[in-house]
C-alpha cells in the first residue's frame, strides 16, 4: 500500500491533514439553519435521486478510489484477482466509489459521511454534488458518521479548515469518537478534531438519531463502526458503512482478511450476518463505495452471494 494511499484512506480524520487552518470554529458564528427549499435537483451524472417510502434521498458521487491490486487491503492478491476477472472485471485494479447519501427526514436535512474532503487524495467533489441536489451547505441539519475515517470524515472541513456544513450537529457513536480523539494527533488531524468538537454529539448503538434513522453497530472496521437503517412505512433502507467496501470482493469473498478493517474477525462475521440477512429478507442497501449510486440488495447464489444493483452502475 502506497503511503498517499494510507493517507487517504486509512488513517484515522485523515482528510484534515491538509486543512491548513488551527482556527477553531466558532459555534456563536454560525446562524439558525434556514428551512430547506424544494429546490429542483439539477441532471447530473453526480447526484442519483430516490425515495424511501416518503422519504426524498439522494445519492451524492464525491469521487473514486482506484486502487492497484497490490495496494488492496485484501491479504489474498491471487485471489481478489480471480474474484474480479470471474466477474469480468479488471484483474489489475480496484475501483471503489464514494457516495455519501443525503436525506430529507422531515424538517431535517441529513447527510451520512462527508467523503475524502477537497483536500483529500483524490479530491472530493461532493459540495459540489449537494449543490446539483438543491441544497446548499448551510441548510444541513445533521450529518451522521460511520466511522472516522479519512474518505468518511474528511469533507468535514473545507481547505481553509472551516466546518462545511456550519449549522449542523455531527452525530457519532460515542466508542468512534473516543477512537477518533485517541487517534487524531498522531495521524495528524488535530485542527480537524478541533473544529468539529464543538459540534459533536454522540449516541449508543441502537439509538434513534433523527426520526426516521436508527443506528446500527456494524462490528469489526472500527471501533464505533456504525450502519444507518432508515424506515420510512413499509420500507427501509440500510446504509453499509465500510462494513463491505467492495460490491464484488466483499459479497462474493466475506471470509477474506481486509486490513483495513481493525477487528478481522468481528468484521467477517458482521459481513456475513448482512449478507445472510439481506438476501433473506431481500433488504434494500446502500454502498457508500459500492458503484454509483450504490444501490440494491444482496442475493444467495451458489454457496454464496452476488451484489444487484438496483440501477445500472454509472461511470
Ligand atoms: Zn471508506
Amino acid at each position: 500500500m502506497t503511503t498517499q494511499f494510507k493517507l487517504a484512506a486509512a488513517l484515522i480524520l485523515s482528510g484534515m491533514i491538509v486543512a491548513g487552518c488551527q482556527k477553531p470554529a466558532d459555534k456563536a458564528e454560525a446562524p439558525a439553519a434556514p428551512a430547506a427549499p424544494a429546490a429542483q435537483p439539477v441532471a447530473s451524472t453526480d447526484i442519483y435521486p430516490f425515495q424511501i417510502g416518503a422519504l426524498q434521498a439522494v445519492a451524492l458521487k464525491d469521487g473514486t478510489m482506484s486502487v492497484p491490486l497490490a495496494d488492496t487491503p485484501w491479504s489474498d492478491h491471487a485471489g481478489v484477482r480471480q474474484v474480479l476477472t470471474a466477474a469480468g472485471l479488471p484483474g489489475d485494479t480496484v475501483n471503489l466509489s464514494i457516495q455519501p447519501l443525503l436525506l430529507r427526514d422531515g424538517d431535517r436535512v441529513v447527510l451520512i459521511d462527508t467523503g475524502n474532503g477537497a483536500g483529500g487524495t483524490p479530491a472530493g467533489h461532493l459540495m459540489t454534488s449537494l449543490r446539483e441536489a438543491g441544497v446548499q451547505p448551510a441548510q444541513v441539519t445533521d450529518v451522521l458518521i460511520s466511522h472516522a475515517h479519512g474518505d468518511h470524515v474528511g469533507g468535514l472541513v473545507g481547505t481553509d479548515g472551516k466546518l462545511s456544513f456550519p449549522n449542523a450537529t455531527i452525530r457519532m457513536s460515542a466508542a468512534e469518537w473516543d477512537y477518533a480523539k485517541a487517534g487524531a494527533e498522531a495521524a495528524g488531524a488535530g485542527p480537524l478534531l478541533a473544529a468539529i468538537t464543538p459540534r459533536v454529539e454522540t449516541f449508543e448503538p441502537g439509538a434513534q438519531v433523527t426520526p426516521s434513522i436508527t443506528a446500527v453497530a456494524l462490528q469489526g472496521h472500527t471501533p464505533g463502526h456504525t450502519g444507518y437503517e432508515i424506515v420510512s412505512g413499509q420500507d427501509r433502507l440500510l446504509y453499509l458503512g465500510d462494513a463491505l467496501h467492495s460490491s464484488v470482493i466483499s459479497v462474493e469473498r466475506p471470509d477474506f482478511v481486509n486490513t483495513w478493517d481493525s477487528d478481522s474477525d468481528a468484521a467477517i462475521a458482521t459481513r456475513l450476518a448482512l449478507l445472510g440477512r439481506g438476501a433473506t429478507q431481500s433488504l434494500r442497501v446502500y454502498g457508500v463505495h459500492f458503484p454509483f449510486p450504490g444501490l440494491g440488495a444482496f442475493r444467495r447464489q451458489d454457496d454464496g452471494f452476488v451484489w444487484v444493483p438496483e440501477v445500472a452502475a454509472q461511470p
